[in-house]
């Protein structure tokens, strides 16, 4: 089926729509993009991923092109149009065209480029992954030191991907210089110790997940402790549980990290539990 998708205020069939060769998110990969996930046709904390846009582009001296209730009304239209039950909705804006190719950023007054798609996961909720868990291998962390903020500069977590791909399991997860966990490729990363969550606090090198937000205080109100700082991939694989969460994937059990189990080898109860709470709390906040 042909989508149709949004591009700078129009909706168009995806074989119409055109951004320029000059486009900075193109050439430079100056631009932020959100994902958010849509349930029964809902919008899930579609708040939050509009705050953490506005942060993104507050970081990069960047405006977006429309204000934040177009923004609603345009998701909800792409929703709509395209009869999406489940799946995301991919939002990218970029700095724009000035028609050449410069470092210097183009003058504050030429628009931004905003584009906007649906992808269609009819059983993203019920994913069979969530039912076996993801298997990791740690690699070191390669990123830039500003990953707090949503770029589109996505090529060290795509061979992030590839290394796990060929590795046989689901993804990576990064580690800093001292060998301690920042996040996965596209995801938070944690552990569980008893009644504990442990997960490396917010700072510039991890993005500030909007789903780890929504779980942490899911867990809090559940009487979970929290806390928050770094951890290896050795302890990892030494404790009861581990998880990743983000808005494609909600909390996905992680299972085995570098070939080793990790608890019983198998999706462990507090996982299981967060995800249920987090699903079931979400679809009622859904808009
Ligand atoms: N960390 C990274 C590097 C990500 O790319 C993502 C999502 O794309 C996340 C964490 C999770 O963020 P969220 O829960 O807002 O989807």
């Amino acid at each position: 089926m042909t989508r149709t998708v949004y591009v700078n205020g129009d909706y168009l069939p995806e074989t119409e729509a055109k951004v320029s060769i000059f486009d900075r998110g193109f050439l430079m990969a100056d631009g932020v993009y959100e994902v958010t996930s849509v349930l029964e046709g809902k919008l899930i904390d579609f708040d939050g991923h509009a705050k953490r846009l506005a942060r993104s582009l507050n970081e990069l001296e960047m405006t977006c092109p429309i204000p934040e209730e177009e923004l609603l009304a345009m998701h909800r239209e792409l929703v709509a149009r395209n009869g999406i039950d489940q799946g995301m909705i991919y939002l990218q804006v970029t700095r724009g065209n000035p028609g050449d190719r410069s470092f210097v950023f183009p003058d504050a007054s030429l628009p931004g480029t905003i584009v906007a798609f649906t992808q269609n996961i009819p059983n993203l909720a019920d994913a069979p992954a969530a039912k076996t868990g993801f298997r990791v291998i740690t690699i070191p962390d390669l990123r830039w030191s500003r990953v707090d903020i949503k770029t589109v500069q996505l090529l060290y977590p795509s061979m992030g991907k590839m290394a796990a791909k060929k590795a046989g399991v689901d993804d990576s997860w990064f580690t800093d210089e001292a060998g301690r966990v920042t996040e996965g490729t596209s995801n938070n990363a944690y552990i569980v110790k008893g009644n504990r969550i442990i997960t490396r606090a917010l700072g510039n090198d991890i993005l500030h997940g909007i789903t780890r937000a929504a779980v942490l205080r899911f867990a809090a109100e559940a009487q979970y402790e929290i806390e928050e700082r770094p951890f290896t991939p050795e302890e990892a694989q030494g404790a009861d549980e581990a998880f990743s969460t983000a808005a494609s994937i909600f909390v996905m059990p992680v299972v085995e990290v570098d070939g080793k189990p990790v608890g019983t080898g198998k999706p462990g109860p507090v996982a299981v539990r967060l995800r249920e709470i987090y699903l079931d709390e979400m679809r009622k906040a859904a808009i």
